[in-house]
């Protein structure tokens, strides 16, 4: 079975195919500039790439495109649109309207424009977009919705309540629903999996996605118990250029200081802060790690910050569980960052933590890598993530 996995921006429309016999990719790539001058596809498949110059004025035609592609002589992996069996849509938001993926019907539709829109204003309207686009052109695919935040749905309340008042939080849906939830459970799953631990209720997991935007979870038992990121992606650890936690007086503070209003003392907080507002350099860990060495006093204060913000975390989230069995770093700066890794585990040997600097400073190309050593109490893996999969996997649960 073959499933399509769509990502629709306001201005672009990524996307993968999936074999979901084998989990591999047998297709991808994106429009860009859709609805814009020098629109265009980058697709790959059959080991080739092809780039489609051409005016793209909308979603429908973006997908029209993405479906020539998978049929193209040279670079086409299918013969017929029919043998994708499902679409499955990655969606930012869901508030507490969706738990789970869902199967596309009037209803979800309907729920998903009338009330999701204002919690992910960029994104939840792209999506929508998108999705009516894949229906008109492929009317008889079914389609599912996969939520970034639906993951974390499994959350207590104790967890994902803000200390406002009660009734603020029923009339507004003011609360945590955190993100990167596909991403935190595609690595807390294969944590699990690799460890002979799954289905057990027991297995204590701090998932680490750390990225240009960053989020810490606590998954015990395969479900999301806390997690970093708010009622926005704003909040938590400290990102590339979002400011994560600050005291709410400091914002409003520093917004009559800056004569900003609301809405620019939001933007400010989340472009021009994190780690590139601290070392005034960038929002890239690779320049921070070559200024830090080249003796950038800022950069080292943003790298030191950032890995002290991420130890508190997992710190708290073991104290939250009752102890932890595994670490897991993920995404561009997880995956690819010794040292950030080492400096968030150096001072964890309290719970356990005893990192392998060898195994932590080696490259490597494989599913898991385990960077902890043998009598490491907590094991520490390096997992990539792979959300489209996350995607595919939902959708063929729900169509199968
Ligand atoms: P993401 O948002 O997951 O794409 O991650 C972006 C971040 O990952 C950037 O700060 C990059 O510096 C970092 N990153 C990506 N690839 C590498 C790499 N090969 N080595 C070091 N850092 C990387």
């Amino acid at each position: 079975m073959k499933i399509l996995v769509v990502n629709a921006g306001s201005s672009s429309l990524k996307y993968q195919l999936i074999d979901m016999d084998t989990e591999g990719v047998l297709a991808k790539g994106g429009c860009e500039r859709i609805g814009l001058a020098g629109s265009l596809l980058k697709a790959k498949g059959n080991g080739q790439e092809k780039v489609y110059e051409q005016d793209i004025p909308d979603h429908k035609v973006a997908i029209e495109l993405v479906l020539r592609a998978l049929q193209d002589e040279g670079i086409g992996v299918i013969a017929h649109m029919d043998e994708i069996s499902a679409v499955g849509h990655r969606v930012v938001a869901s508030g507490e309207y969706f738990k789970h993926s869902v199967l596309v019907n009037e209803e979800a539709l309907k729920t998903l424009e009338e009330k999701t829109f204002e919690l992910a204003p960029l994104h939840n309207p792209a999506a929508a977009t998108g999705l009516r686009a894949c229906m008109q052109v492929m009317p008889k695919t079914p389609m599912v919705l996969v939520f970034d935040t639906s993951f974390h749905q499994t959350m207590p309340p104790e967890a994902y309540l803000y200390g406002i008042a009660y009734e603020d939080y029923k009339a507004y849906g003011v609360r945590r629903y955190g993100a990167h939830g596909t991403s935190h459970k595609f690595v807390s799953q294969e944590a699990a999996k690799y460890l002979g631990r799954e289905g057990d209720e027991n297995f204590k997991v701090v998932t680490c996605h750390l990225g240009n935007g960053s989020s810490i979870s606590a998954v015990k038992g395969g479900k999301c118990m806390d997690t970093s990121m708010g009622f926005t992606p704003l909040a938590g650890v400290m990102m590339g250029t979002r400011s994560g936690d600050v005291d709410p007086s400091a914002v409003e503070f520093l917004a009559r200081k800056k004569g900003m209003s609301h809405a620019e003392i939001v933007t400010y907080l989340n472009k021009k802060c994190g780690v590139a507002g601290i070392s005034g350099v960038s929002s890239d860990f690779r320049d921070l790690i070559a200024g830090a060495n080249a003796g950038n006093e800022r950069c080292a204060l943003a790298l030191d910050m950032f890995a002290y913000q991420c130890k508190k975390f997992v710190g708290s989230y073991a104290a939250a569980m009752g102890g932890v069995d595994c670490i897991v770093f993920t995404a561009g700066v997880g995956e690819n960052t010794p040292s950030v890794r080492a400096d968030i585990c150096d001072g964890l040997e309290f719970l356990g933590v005893r990192l392998d600097k060898d195994k932590n400073a080696a490259r490597g190309d494989s599913p898991v890598r385990e960077i902890s050593r043998a009598d490491s109490a907590v094991k520490v893996l390096v997992i990539p993530t792979n959300e489209e999969l996350v995607i595919a996997r939902e959708t063929l649960a729900l169509v199968g």
